[in-house]
């Protein structure tokens, strides 16, 4: 199963997207205590399915926050889990934060030398768009900007080929899907949650863990998610 973040830090015990260091130590002790073993985004989409029934995880963050290298990459280094890590490009080096937060310190994205830190230290990269907006209502050039500029921008920072896209807001159609495709991203990723979204290779889904999932509602969405295997093509 493919597990989906946004933040890891001490600051926001009320906000949905800032799961604290604690609690995102104890969910990863859980998964490695229940024989969990961690894999990358790769290796699902080699092998076309999602591994829920053999007991394979693994950890993406949306966005691009700088506490996913503060707080996240420390222990999952020492975990051997490495995460990828959905940038927002035309956001990562600049002071701007979401407008749900507002401490250029705590709340800023990530910058390029982090990006490469983050890189030497295990994490992988992918695309999360270039500006964070909304892709359904846009003409085809701005389309194309959003999905084709990231990949290119954060290949040549990385020097790593950018495989995978997922959408700002989950919010895509059939033509945001051709637009994925045609930019050359072999996948893209969704969090359904309750919503019913068809299993492909542009929608792979994703366990969407919150900051108020307790470690109740962090087991019960792991062994919901662990009972069957999905293929997707
Ligand atoms: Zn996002």
């Amino acid at each position: 199963m493919i597990l989906a973040y946004h933040r890891v830090n001490p600051w926001y015990d009320k906000d949905a997207l800032t799961v604290s260091p604690g609690v995102f130590k104890r969910q990863m002790e859980y998964m490695l205590g229940k024989g969990f073993i961690s894999d990358t985004l790769e290796k699902v989409f080699r092998d076309n399915r999602i591994f829920h029934e053999r007991y394979r995880f693994c950890i993406t963050f949306d966005d691009g926050f700088a506490d996913n290298l503060w707080y996240a990459l420390p222990l999952l280094e020492t975990m051997g889990i490495k995460p990828l890590i959905f940038l927002t490009a035309g956001l990562i080096g600049t002071e701007k934060t979401l407008p749900r937060y507002g401490d250029p310190g705590r709340d800023r994205f990530l910058n390029w030398n982090e990006v490469v830190e983050m890189l030497g230290r295990g994490a992988e990269f992918g695309s999360h768009a270039l500006t964070h907006s909304r892709l359904t209502d846009m003409n085809e050039e701005k389309l194309r900007n959003e999905i084709e500029d990231p990949k290119k921008i954060i290949e040549d920072k990385t020097g790593k080929r950018v495989d995978f896209f997922c959408y700002p807001f989950g919010d895509f159609d059939e033509r945001i899907i051709g637009a994925v495709r045609k930019a050359g991203y072999i996948g893209a990723v969704v969090t359904p949650g309750k919503k019913d979204i068809e299993l492909t290779r542009y929608t792979v889904h994703r366990t969407g863990i919150y900051g108020h999932n307790g470690l109740l509602i962090f087991r019960v969405k792991i062994w919901r998610g662990n009972k069957k295997i999905e293929k997707f093509y």
